[in-house]
Order: C-alpha cells, then structure tokens, then sequence
C-alpha cells in the first residue's frame, strides 16, 4: 500500500479537519464545568467534534462521561491503543497569528494545538480511515483514544481506565519521533514560606498559571518608590535583553516583567519572567519576609534548572538532567511566598534520598517543602517487537535510522502498560509546542498519517497478529 500516496492525496480535507479542532478553544475552564462538560465547554466541544467525525464515518464509538471516549475498528481480542488528546494549554500572549484561527502560510498550520496534540490526533484519525478504506484485515481492535485533559493532570485517561479495556500495546502521536520508550518521573513540589511576618515592602507578587509551562509574565506591587527604581530597572531589563514596565497606582508601584514561555520538559528554553522579577527585586528590597522570598527565588531557581541548590540535581545514562520548572509563582503579605514546581526526575532516580537532601538543605532557608503528586517513571524495553516493528516502519518512511529517546515530558504513553510516544514533532523540527505561534509542517502532517496508518497495518493487520 502507498500510504504516503493515499496521504497526499488527502492532503486538503485534513487541512481542513484540522483546522475545524483548532477552531474550537479547548482550554481546561473549571468556571464553565458542568457533567456534560467536565473540563468545561471548550474541552467538551472538541471531544464531541471528534467523536462526530467517528460516528459519520461509520466507526464504533463510545464517550465516556464527555471526559474521554474513542473511535474503534478492526476485531480481535487484542487491542491496539493510538493515544492523543484535544485539550490545549491557554494561549498566553505574543501571538502573530489568531491562536484558533488555524492560519496556513509557508506551508505551515499555525494555531494553539497545531503539534500539541490536534494536528497528531488528526493525523492518526486519518491514518486509521486509510486503513479502513483500504480495506486491510485487522487481527486486533484499533482504537484512537482521545483525552480532554491531558494538559491539567490526566483526570480523563484516569476515569477512561477506570472501565475500558488496556490496550495490549500502544503509542501516543504526542511528542517525537522517532520513538520515546523513556519518560522521566513527574513531580508536583510546593516551597511554601515557613516563617514570615510582613515587612510592608512586597505586598503583592504573581507569576504563571500552570506547573508545566515557563511563566513568560510576572508582575509585582510594591510601596517602592517608581522614581527610585525606575533607572536600575531600565538598566536590569537591557542587561537581561527582557521586557518590562513600572507604573504607579494608588500609592503603589506596580512592576512587570516578560520573560519567553516553554514546556517544562526542558525549561531552559523559556525565560522564567518570575525568576527575572525576582531577582531585579532582590536588589532593591531591604531584610524582611520579603527579600527572604526574592532571596530564595534566586537561590533555587535563578542560575540553573538543575536543582543543584535545593539538593535535588541527579542524572542517568538512560533519561539525562532531573530538571526543574518554577511554573506558578505567588507571594502575599498575609500567606509569604508559594512556588510550585514541575519536577521531571531521571528514570532512575533516588526518590526518597533526594527529597530529604532537599529538606535537610531547606532548614538553611525561610522555605519548606511538601510533594503534591508524583508519576513514577516509564520504561518500555528497547528489544520488545512492538518497538522493532515501529522502527522499521519509521525507517521505511524516512529513511532514517530510528533511535529510542528518552524525554521529561508526559505523554500518554506512560499509563499504558506497554506504551511508547510515536511522533510527530521530527529529529531537527524546532518544538513549539505551549509556545506562541505554535504550528505544524503541513508535509510533517501528511508525513505522520503516513507512517501511522502503516504502522497500524502492521501492528493490526492479520498477517502480523497471526505470527
Ligand atoms: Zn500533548
């Protein structure tokens, strides 16, 4: 079969498919959350848009309680899981194009979801409609399984589990080719100030909104005076090549910062805005409660994302870095300083012994630490069959020789039991994924529903599962 062919040749109606999911701002809105829209309307929406376009096609589908459902084909006691979600993270600012418009110019697809995780998902839906139409035997069930909440904790794939079927095997289109069969731990750490009473100098500090992103915005009010920072800020922002702004309000001074977001995967390609508003502060602030948190801010997470100051820096052969996201950033005079970091650890990481390093270290400062949640590490074995056969598929349609990555990221992959992250971002793309401007390749598009639809063939197909 030429799938890349039969691709091509679909080439405008996936434009299109995608474009409708784009349109759609499916963002986690707990305000509008209802049972019919657990994550609220907009992650609801998509979800039903997807599952429409199963029912109109002719396939089995099933919605479970509008939190996750799936489009099924094929026969067979065992199952093939293809993972993707259709929430997206929120916008945030900086956009050149309308972030649900969907915009196609120099052959890309610009749009919040493009390559997280609404043009895979569309990729992988069109590769199982090739097949289908094809008309290949399939010797297993095939199921495209869509989360709406992937983004904000993974609630969907948790109740989905709760009473579908695991897949035998499966691989999630929500990171890179050519195949993640490592994925780091996932910690959720809160620093909160232990001692502080308040100075009357930082009133008020705020920076993100998610745990998993690069804050690219902080803001700060103060009772500094405007006209007594306003230079040594200037100067501070043309050091740091950064963005920023201080005005005066009801006696106040209000300072702002823009810093560049990214995933928490890897955070040195983002600026921390919180991080740079912080350490402009900590030079301006005198002892309190409030430079004790400037203080800390700059300790922890001011040069390095490594975790090197907090004792909590580890790295392995298989995974790399453990590194560290300071992703929401808070600070009021009645409750201090409250940080909440994404902590990706190396799959072989010493747990238990780093955290109460990381304790033991923090009686030194005005801060504690507690853990709000934590995803162990995944692992699928280089030599399983599943693997090779994704390999050689890659291959075929590459040319490329298909090593095994291993990411800080969390895909989908690591709640099944034998999972891997298949695609789509390719070896040498620049990822922007939760990034403004965030776009897909349109060949990369057509390249992916190539490869998955193969895939799916020789892992479904009668001749394989017959072996
Ligand atoms: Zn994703």
């Amino acid at each position: 079969m030429e799938w890349k062919e039969e691709a091509i040749r679909r080439q405008e109606q996936i434009i299109g498919d995608l474009q409708q999911l784009v349109s759609i701002p499916s963002v986690l809105d707990e305000g509008s959350a209802s049972k019919e829209a657990p994550f609220g309307t907009g992650p609801a929406r998509a979800l039903e848009w997807m599952l429409e376009e199963g029912r109109r096609a002719g396939f089995a589908v099933k919605d479970i309680d509008h939190m996750a459902g799936h489009i099924e084909m094929g026969e067979g006691e065992e199952l093939l899981g293809i993972l993707c979600h259709i929430d997206v993270v929120p916008a945030g600012s900086d956009w050149t194009y309308g972030p649900f418009d969907g915009t196609v110019e120099d052959g890309k697809l610009f749009g919040r979801g493009a390559i997280d995780d609404k043009g895979p998902t569309i990729a992988a839906w069109h590769a199982m409609k090739m097949v289908k139409e094809a008309g290949i035997p399939l010797s297993k069930r095939v199921r495209l399984i869509i989360g709406a909440d992937e983004e904000s904790g993974f609630r969907c794939v948790d109740r989905y589990f709760e009473t579908e079927d695991m897949p035998s095997i499966g691989f999630a289109p929500d990171a890179d080719f050519p195949i993640i069969h490592a994925e780091k731990g996932i910690a959720s750490i809160i620093f909160s100030q232990r001692s502080f009473e308040p100075d009357g100098q930082l009133l008020e500090f705020h920076s993100g909104n998610r745990t998993n992103m690069v804050p690219d915005q902080a803001e700060a009010v103060t009772t500094l005076k405007a006209s007594d920072i306003v230079n040594i800020f200037e100067s501070y922002l043309n050091i740091n090549s950064a963005r920023g702004s201080i005005t005066e309000q009801d006696g106040y001074t209000k300072i702002t910062v823009h810093g560049k977001s990214a995933h928490a995967m890897e955070p040195d390609q983002g600026i921390n805005a919180a991080v740079l508003l912080a350490s402009f502060l900590n030079r301006t602030l005198e002892e309190g409660s409030s430079k004790d948190f400037t203080q800390f801010m700059l300790d922890a997470f001011g040069t390095e994302t490594r975790g090197q100051f907090l004792g909590l820096a580890f790295n392995d052969e298989v995974s790399g870095d453990t590194t560290l996201n300071a992703g929401i950033v808070e600070f009021t005079e009645s409750g201090g300083g409250l940080i909440k970091v994404s902590m990706r650890y190396s799959v072989t990481y010493p747990f238990n012994d780093k955290i109460e390093t990381c304790k033991d270290r923090l009686e030194q400062t005005a801060f504690q630490m507690a853990i709000s949640s934590n995803s162990k590490p995944h692992h699928v074995d280089a030599e399983d069959p599943f693997i090779q056969t994704l390999q050689d598929v890659y291959t075929a349609h590459t040319g490329d020789q298909a090593d095994l990555l291993a990411i800080g990221g969390g895909t989908y992959a690591r709640v099944l039991e034998k999972g891997v992250a298949f695609g789509m971002l390719f070896p040498g793309r620049e990822d922007v994924a939760h990034q403004a401007d965030e776009y897909v390749y349109i060949e990369d598009l057509i390249k992916a529903t190539a490869i998955y639809a193969d895939a799916i063939s020789r892992l479904a197909g009668e001749q394989k599962g017959d072996q």
